[in-house]
């Protein structure tokens, strides 16, 4: 049987972050994941809301294009805002952190499945067609929004909404994110985000059901994408009030549900709570779970209350409305939407 000090499952920003920073203090790190390469297939739109995460700039190929401008349609003229922040290529993006992360000590399986726990200080791992049985002291949870992890522990399962996105070949206009805020998307959106030399074409919405019905203005880009990337994934609905983990369990990223409640961006958080959580658990912390759950309810969860208050008020449940949403995202001063909010923001 290997034994490790932290087994994370999933080797996506949050895990990875986790594993580095976990592995630079010295611990005994094992990532383990599905995918048979490092950020592919890319699930994403790739925006993420700083040119730099914790003052490492994002560097050559990791960057698409900085993003410049937001164009926001909301019932009438479009209205557009400068915006900071950075198109990114998150297969060269997590390779260097997965790479960093082994140059630390960390070991990486990829094709490699959690199937679940044997007790509450081993987990079955399936790698290829050999099962390993893998001993640990942490597991953390880096799965997404279906996190097996999560429920291995006993967790209830997130609410989901439900996101579909194609990429197309081609960019009129590279850094220019534009959002469709419209009756038809529900209690979600659909969003063109122009890369330097291809466009993610999407659309988030509250049911699986209306994502089939999908017929606006940016349909054609789903009609003929017979040749191009096509993903439909799952986005939790962040909601307050949750673990974050039991016992020796640690969600973080996706897993823990840590996705802003209104425009479902959840890249940097995935990054922060890994980042915190490599590091307490890098001091060996008698009780990991209560470090990161004080750490976690002084500084991700008020952001995310102040994301789900605005949601409340902007009334998605009844449609998104063009005053609320331009007074949230007025033009010339907007706000990013994907970046976390800081509690002092009032409406
Ligand atoms: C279509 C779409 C567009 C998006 N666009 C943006 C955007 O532009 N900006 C933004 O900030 N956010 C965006 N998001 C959200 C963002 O992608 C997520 O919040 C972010 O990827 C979360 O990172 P994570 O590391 O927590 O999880 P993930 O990136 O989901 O990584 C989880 C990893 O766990 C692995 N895994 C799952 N189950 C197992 C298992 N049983 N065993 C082993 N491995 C497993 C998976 O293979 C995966 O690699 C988007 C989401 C979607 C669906």
């Amino acid at each position: 049987m290997k034994t490790v000090d932290i087994l994370v499952v999933g080797a996506g920003p949050a895990g990875l972050y986790c594993a580095r920073e976990a592995s630079r203090a010295g611990l005994d790190v094992l990532v383990v994941d599905l995918k048979s390469r490092i950020g592919l297939p890319v699930l994403c739109g790739e925006f993420f809301p700083s040119r730099e995460f914790q003052g490492e700039p994002f560097l050559g190929e990791e960057v698409s294009t900085f993003a410049t401008a937001i164009i926001t349609y909301c019932q009438g003229e479009p209205f557009q805002n400068p915006i900071e922040g950075a198109l990114l290529n998150r297969d060269v993006w997590e390779e260097r952190v997965a790479n960093q992360a082994r140059q630390s000590g960390a070991a990486i399986w990829l094709n490699s499945k959690f199937a679940g726990l044997e007790h509450s200080t081993s987990a079955s791992i399936i790698r290829g067609d050999r099962l390993h049985q893998v001993a640990f002291r942490w597991l953390v949870g880096a799965d997404g929004a279906t996190s097996r992890a999560r429920r291995a522990a006993g967790l209830p399962p997130l609410k989901l909404a439900y996101a579909h996105q194609t990429t197309v070949k081609g960019s009129d206009h590279p850094g220019l994110l534009e959002f469709l805020l419209d009756g038809f998307c529900g209690q979600g959106y659909a969003w063109i985000f122009h890369k330097e030399r291809s466009c993610h074409v999407g659309l988030v919405t509250d049911s699986p059901k209306r994502l089939k019905q999908f017929a606006g203005p940016f349909g054609a880009a789903f009609a003929d994408d017979s040749d191009q990337k096509f993903t439909c994934r799952a986005i939790p609905i962040c909601l307050l009030g949750q673990r974050v983990g039991t016992g020796n369990v640690l969600l973080i990223g996706d897993a823990a549900g840590q996705v802003d409640p209104l425009v479902y961006g959840g890249l940097a958080y995935a990054c922060e709570a890994g980042l915190q959580v490599g590091r307490l658990l890098g001091q060996r912390p008698e009780d990991g779970l209560a470090a990161y759950t004080e750490w976690y309810e002084r500084t991700l969860a008020p952001r995310l209350m102040e994301s789900l208050r605005i949601r409340e008020i902007i009334g998605l449940g009844g449609g998104w409305r063009r005053e609320t949403v331009e007074e949230f995202w007025p033009p010339r001063v907007c706000r990013n939407p994907f970046a976390p909010l800081t509690p002092a923001v009032s409406l």
